[in-house]
């Protein structure tokens, strides 16, 4: 059995990214935005001040660990337990990964940092970037994304057009639509609006399908989306319960604990999971699971999701 990894996991197929090999270079829920929708629960290490949180060779050493395996994948992605742009290195980073591999490197970003000169040059660097856009002023910003207090709702703003003017990779931007907050044909019609500063590449249109940190941020309904995607010309992401996960960890538990570090799973994902690996015992683990001091179970709208605790 190969042993679990720090900071590099899956790959993991993704829709837009094929498999999708993760990088979180971030220590679990170190972000300066506190969003009402955040899966990964509350942001406990609230910061607006990049870190060197590890050193860049112990996150190299994995990848090139994963690299000499020989495991396919598609794409590098920095996601996982933050925002990956609160990591001082990641200049460097993206830097020596490019000398490794010819795959594009992708970054999901709140992008409320983009108006730091540094860390602008280095979203610069990354193939594909994918910042949030949530408010389309600064009360919808403060409402949905809970920024740290030296964040500026003009600023972000302005940085990103910035960007989205200068950047020579693909901008997919993404919008969380959220029932009763901002899902209403008016609120469309302001993001409408607000979204037309953008030279972007794609608008994806989310909705919270996994336990969000507040439970009053629920999911748009299926009419909702389809209002959205046509108000605004996005891409609904509605697959979210169908998306399989890979691991190269042998051993089924740990593969799912290992998993979960990153990404919550419910219950029909694991199971899916467990399929694909030809699991001839499913019960047994799904019991080990339940029993598991690590793992906490969040029943919502009718599913359970299985996340560290
Ligand atoms: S959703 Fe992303 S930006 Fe928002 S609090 Fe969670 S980790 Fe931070």
């Amino acid at each position: 059995m190969k042993k679990a990894m720090n900071y590099v996991y899956g790959p993991i197929p993704s829709r837009r990214l094929g498999q999708s090999l993760g990088i979180s270079p971030i220590p679990k829920k170190a972000c300066n935005y506190a969003c009402i929708y955040c899966m990964l629960g509350p942001t406990d290490k609230m910061t607006n001040t990049p870190q060197m949180f590890m050193p860049v060779s112990d996150i190299l050493d994995e990848f090139d660990q994963v690299l000499a395996s020989g495991i396919p994948f598609d794409a590098v992605t920095f996601a996982g337990d933050g925002e990956p742009t609160l990591y001082a290195g990641l200049k460097e980073l993206i830097i020596e990964l490019k000398k490794r591999t010819k795959k594009p490197i992708a970054l999901i970003t709140n992008g409320a940092l983009l108006s730091d000169p540094e860390v602008y040059d280095t979203c610069m660097l990354a193939d594909i970037v994918m910042p949030s856009v949530n408010g389309y002023d600064e009360a919808s910003f403060k409402r949905i994304n809970r920024p740290h207090g030296d964040i500026d709702f003009e600023q972000v703003t302005l940085a990103l057009k910035k960007f989205s003017r200068q950047y020579p990779g693909l901008l997919w931007l993404e919008l969380m639509l959220i029932k009763g907050i901002n899902d209403s044909t008016e609120n469309l019609l302001k993001y409408q609006d607000f979204l037309h500063q953008f030279y972007m590449d794609k608008l994806y249109i989310n909705t919270p399908v996994r336990p969000p940190v507040e439970s009053f941020a629920q999911m748009v309904t299926h009419e909702k989306m389809l209002e959205a995607m046509d108000i605004l010309k996005g891409i609904g992401i509605e697959d979210a319960y169908e998306n399989g996960y890979a691991s190269e960890i042998s051993d089924d538990l740990e593969a799912i604990l290992n998993i979960t570090q990153r990404h919550p799973m419910n219950q029909h994902e694991i199971e899916h999971f467990l399929k694909k690996r030809n699991n001839t015992n499913i019960e047994n683990i799904f019991r080990l699971l339940r029993s598991h001091p690590k793992i906490k179970i969040v029943h919502y709208r009718g599913i359970d999701t299985y996340r560290i605790k």
